[in-house]
């Protein structure tokens, strides 16, 4: 009888089921605690002036490795970098994620 690469859709369909779950659970699990910490270090810099509670502008762009004003690590292409000008001048570059936490903790 000839080998049938038969379809063990109950394996393929465990396997793709757990991967995609590993998949969801790490990043949500990173982007928490870096939410977490990205919160608290925003809050710091906005209390003792480092960083603006307002922009003028805001760019969205490319990420081309800049360091992000909110968390301290680079920007790399591939993820969104957000940045506030005023006057021509760049207050700060972040992450798209830590411009959502600077928004709401302004
Ligand atoms: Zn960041």
């Amino acid at each position: 009888m000839p080998i049938v690469a038969g379809p063990p859709i109950a394996g393929d369909g465990a396997l793709e089921l757990s991967g995609r779950n590993l998949a969801d659970a790490r990043p949500r699990k990173s982007l928490r605690m870096e939410e977490h910490e990205v919160r608290s270090l925003v809050l710091l810099k906005i209390a003792d002036g480092r960083l603006p509670r307002r922009t003028d502008k805001l760019w969205a762009g490319p990420g081309n490795g800049e360091v992000c004003d909110a968390c301290e690590r680079p920007i790399a292409p591939g993820q969104y970098l957000m940045e506030g000008v005023d006057g021509g001048r760049t207050l700060f570059r972040f992450h798209r994620e830590c411009f959502a936490v600077w928004n709401a903790a302004r």
